[in-house]
């Protein structure tokens, strides 16, 4: 089987960033937020289980799903959520892993922001960790998306710690200077999974 790696990190630590330099080094990504989005997709077996259970009014007028619809409609009721959860992890593992085995390069990173909170860190055979301090995560994500600083406090606090992820974390990178730090940190890493993809069974 293929070498996988799972790269995580909190929200706004650069997940995305490090990924994109990744697959400049021709390393094919699979991206859990993409996977999400297809099994929802227009006339996917997931959109038309949500319809069965909530009625055509949780899509929008051009019939796709209406997301901030169906996630006001889970926020406050555990059995909804567990419902929904039960439906699309299942389905956005499956999909995830055959994107995996059509990957063509040496090895694959796989990106996903709530690895270990989702024990998705069970698919992978080693675990990547985005790090940067909780200031900077706040400072980044409020210049990236305009939102306030009490918000993005809020969904790190909601999200796996900091010194939890570190532990759990087979490599770190640090992503707290310049890009092109971040840019040498992930060729070493690069040749340090090729050298291990090389190792795996094939
Ligand atoms: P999320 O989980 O919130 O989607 P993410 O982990 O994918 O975020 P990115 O979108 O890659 O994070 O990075 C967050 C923001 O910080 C982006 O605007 C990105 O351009 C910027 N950024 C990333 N790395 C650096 C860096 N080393 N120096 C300055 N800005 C950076």
């Amino acid at each position: 089987s293929k070498f996988v790696v799972g790269l995580t990190g909190g929200i706004g630590s650069g997940k995305t960033t490090v990924a994109n330099l990744f697959a400049e080094e021709g390393v094919d990504l699979v991206d859990a937020d993409v996977v999400a989005r297809e099994v929802v997709a227009p006339n996917s077996q997931g959109l038309k289980a949500i319809i069965d259970h909530f009625g055509a009014e949780i899509l929008t007028a051009t019939g796709e799903l209406d997301r901030a619809q169906l996630r006001q409609r889970v926020f406050s009721d555990e059995q909804q959520r567990q419902w929904l959860n039960q439906l699309l992890h299942p389905m956005i593992r499956q999909e995830m892993l055959s994107q995996v085995k059509n990957a063509t390069s040496d090895y694959v990173i796989m990106v996903v922001p709530l690895l270990f909170e989702n024990g998705l860190d069970r698919l992978v055979n080693r675990t990547l960790v985005v790090d940067i301090s909780p200031e900077l995560q706040i400072s980044r994500t409020v210049k990236r998306d305009n939102v306030d600083a009490t918000q993005v406090n809020n969904i790190i606090n909601s999200q796996c710690s900091r010194s939890e992820k570190l532990a759990r974390a087979d490599d770190v990178i640090d992503n707290q200077g310049e890009i092109s730090t971040l840019k040498q940190e992930v060729q070493a890493l690069h040749q340090r999974y090729l050298q291990l993809s090389g190792n795996h069974d094939a």
